[in-house]
């Protein structure tokens, strides 16, 4: 089982702060996130926001700020595990805690710090009858490897960013291309709309508007699927069909940690972010104390002061020294 000091549920802003913190103080992270990148919130939801409260920075763009903490934890080398979820958390009796993922990773660590935001952001699925049989085998949510569809027949269904930036990626590596939406106007950026109406034009995306996906079909793997519209039905050869209906987000396994909860929240000590179980920490919007605002830099300020407290746990009652960046500068690992 691979082993480190910190273990970090989640990937979001202030996941990724951790890192930064705990390496002042040399202590090794391993990040698992359920979505395929970094970015929590910010990479998810709205990527191409300004954001005007982050100290230091007039206005910046979410998915800028998340590259800029990629770049300045990246001297700690962190561990990514991505596209699994944190399904299981055991205490030994040594007090060193196991973690088990959705895809079997197992990783060990003497401290957890939970940096979860709303949970685990799960996929919004279509009602089709038997998508269920095509998960994996043709239908996937979540895109974690475009290859996987390159010289395919690709159908996406959606109508928001998310659809929309996949369709203008995806266009010029699949064998063909269908867009099914079931309105007739997007809601994505303005300029996602202009270029997927020069796509369109130039025939390199098939788009149907007040239509929807109705029936998957396939011996084991999808093979094509039906579409609807107001006046007829029909089919279309599919290797690969992609939902793209946005992720809704659910605390999901951290319900069952033992940990006391309050609102889909895990309350905390405000002292340092410590949970009711010892060597467990929570920061960032996944907590809950009195006064909480759920702002980026209130769980960067949570980041800081858990990992001192876990740098204690981990060093048997030691305390970590305090040093300002500006005189020791950042030691590499
Ligand atoms: C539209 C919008 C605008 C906003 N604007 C601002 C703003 O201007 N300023 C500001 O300060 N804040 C803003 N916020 C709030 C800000 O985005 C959040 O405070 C911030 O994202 C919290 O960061 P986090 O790291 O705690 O969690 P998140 O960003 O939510 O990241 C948590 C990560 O944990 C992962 N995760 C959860 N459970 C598991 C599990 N069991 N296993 C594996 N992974 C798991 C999730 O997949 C997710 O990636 C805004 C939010 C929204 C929605």
């Amino acid at each position: 089982m691979e082993k480190t000091d910190i273990v970090i549920i989640g990937a979001g802003p202030c996941g990724l702060f951790t890192v930064f913190e705990a390496g002042l103080l040399k202590l090794k992270c391993h990040l698992i996130d359920y979505l395929p990148s970094p970015g929590g919130q910010l990479a998810e939801i709205y990527p191409k926001k300004p954001i005007y409260d982050i100290p230091g920075h007039p206005v910046i763009l979410a998915k800028d700020l998340i590259a800029n903490l990629m770049e300045q934890i990246s001297v700690f080398n962190p561990k990514f595990t991505l596209g699994e979820r944190v399904d299981h958390l055991l205490k030994r009796e040594d007090g060193i805690f196991e973690i088990k993922t959705s895809l079997g990773s197992e990783i060990e660590a003497p401290v957890i710090i939970i940096a979860a935001g709303l949970g685990c952001f799960e996929p919004r699925k279509p009602e089709i009858e038997n998508i269920s049989e095509y998960e994996n085998k043709g239908v996937h949510y979540i895109i974690k490897d475009p290859e996987l569809f390159r010289n395919k027949n690709v159908v996406i269904a959606g109508g928001g960013d998310s659809a929309l930036d996949w369709c203008i990626f995806l266009a010029e590596i699949t064998e063909k291309l269908t867009l099914i939406h079931r309105r007739s106007e997007f809601r994505a950026a303005p300029e996602s709309i202009s270029k997927l109406s020069e796509l369109v034009n130039q025939n390199k995306v098939h788009l149907h508007l007040n239509a929807e996906v109705t029936k998957l079909h396939g011996n084991v793997a999808l093979q094509s699927l039906t579409i609807k519209n107001e006046q007829e039905e029909w089919d279309v050869i599919c290797d690969q069909f992609l939902p793209l209906f946005g992720l809704s987000p659910k605390l999901g396994p951290i319900a069952e940690w033992g940990l006391n909860v309050d609102k889909n929240a895990i309350l905390v000590n405000s002292i340092d972010y410590s949970t009711n179980v010892p060597g467990i920490f929570a920061v960032g919007d996944i907590n809950s104390y009195e006064g909480k605002l759920k702002l980026i830099l209130c769980g960067f300020h949570e980041a800081t002061l858990a990992v001192q407290s876990a740098y204690k746990i981990i060093h048997k009652g030691q305390k970590p020294s305090f040093k300002y960046t500006t005189v020791t500068g950042i030691n590499k690992f």
